[in-house]
């Protein structure tokens, strides 16, 4: 999707994969195969571009200090880069600036839990302060001799853990902020998250909290993005419990709660996250309707060949259908369905129909008067 937007642009991107049938791999023109983990991939790589970004967060700060170190751009930074990939890093900085994060601590011993849960009661939730991703890395214990044993484990395994106060709450939200090196900043309307099972199921914009709410939210964002010397796009995952927000995570790249913005906004955060790097004028990130929503592909157990489908679920009007070229392993997400509408349930509808045409074992097409109405979007 970067490509994507690099395209117009006409910004050459260089790619660095594992494998050739890695999404990005199968349409970068120009692709290098090596690990995000080998300093000789990257510096080879860094030879050949004018900057260095990145589309995961699993790139050793090391080695991106050390081609700092020899004159390469790299945007994230390696030291915004090391405070997205550790959440116990990135709230020991949230708590200093004085921003709002759920009760927690680094969690050395498994018998510090009893103390833990005593001031905070349980469930508690465990976190693997590094590594993690779409939930993995993520466990919820509502009893001591569960917590205790489970931390246990993990511990042993070398897993660095932190344990947090399990957050009963209303909503989880997001904000994208597009940050530039010279400090331009772009905030994306505050989008409404719908997880399951760690993983992120839909996306809405505009999130239904009052404007008060998604002020404040705005500017927890654009604290962090300057706090942590962003450069692209960041997202600010946040709760809402008991009507005030508390900080998840952050991710320091492009985010799945902003794949909406391809079709939804002025300008999508794949394009911004470019302008972003290249420190060129950043572009208005306003909805281009009144709502948009997105939902996620999410590969099952059951086989399922998507490119069969999709004329199917192209027949939804207003649906913008990604499928990513992935591989179908359970719990992966594999495309996303974007839709614009009058409202977020128009959008929704339009969304998920054609989503379940292509994810369900529904037989045949949808016939016209089973279309969703989406409203002129
Ligand atoms: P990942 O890094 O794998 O995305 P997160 O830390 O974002 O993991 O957690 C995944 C999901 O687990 C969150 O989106 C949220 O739904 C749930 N979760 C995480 N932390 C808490 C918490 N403290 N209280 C309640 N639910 C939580």
């Amino acid at each position: 999707m970067t490509i994507q937007a690099a395209i117009s642009l006409a910004t050459p991107i260089a790619l660095l994969a594992t494998s050739h049938d890695e999404s990005a791999a199968q349409i970068a023109p120009d692709v290098s195969l090596g690990r995000a983990g080998s300093p000789e991939a990257l510096d080879a790589l860094a030879r050949r571009c004018s900057m260095l970004t990145f589309d995961h967060e699993q790139v050793d700060p090391g080695i991106m200090r050390d081609l700092e170190a020899a004159g390469h751009t790299l945007r994230p930074s390696a030291r915004t880069m090391a405070i997205a990939q550790d959440k116990s890093l990135q709230r020991a900085l949230f708590q200093r600036e004085g921003l709002p994060v759920p009760p927690w601590q680094q969690l050395q011993r498994a018998a510090d839990l009893a103390e833990f849960a005593r001031s905070h009661g349980w469930p508690v939730v465990l976190k693997a302060a590094r590594g993690g991703y779409d939930g993995r890395g993520v466990w919820v214990a509502d009893s001591q001799p569960t917590a205790a044993a489970l931390a246990a484990d993990l511990l042993a395994a070398g897993v660095p853990l932190i344990v947090e106060a399990w957050v009963p709450m209303e909503r989880e939200l997001a904000v994208l902020v597009a940050r530039s090196p010279s400090g331009g900043l772009a905030v994306y309307p505050v989008v409404e998250t719908v997880q399951a099972g760690g993983i992120c199921r839909e996306a809405v914009a505009p999130a239904s909290i009052d404007s008060e709410l998604a002020q404040q939210a705005i500017e927890i964002a654009t604290t962090i993005a300057t706090t942590i010397d962003a450069a692209g796009i960041i997202a600010v995952e946040l709760f809402l419990a008991g009507g005030k927000l508390l900080i998840n995570e952050i991710a320091t790249r492009p985010h799945n709660s902003g794949h909406l913005s391809i079709e939804g906004c002025c300008t999508s955060q794949f394009e911004n996250h470019l302008r972003a790097i290249l420190d060129w004028p950043l572009g208005s990130t306003e909805l281009l309707a009144p709502a948009a929503a997105m939902v996620n592909l999410i590969a099952t157990e059951t086989a399922i060949e998507l490119p069969s489908r999709l004329p199917r679920a192209l027949a939804v009007k207003g649906a913008h259908i990604h499928l990513y070229g992935k591989e179908m392993r359970p719990g992966r997400k594999v495309g996303h369905v974007t839709a614009l509408g009058a409202g977020i349930e128009a959008a929704l509808t339009t969304a998920r129909t054609a989503a379940a045409l292509l994810m369900e074992e529904l037989e045949g097409t949808i016939s016209e008067d089973q279309r969703p109405l989406n409203d002129g979007w």
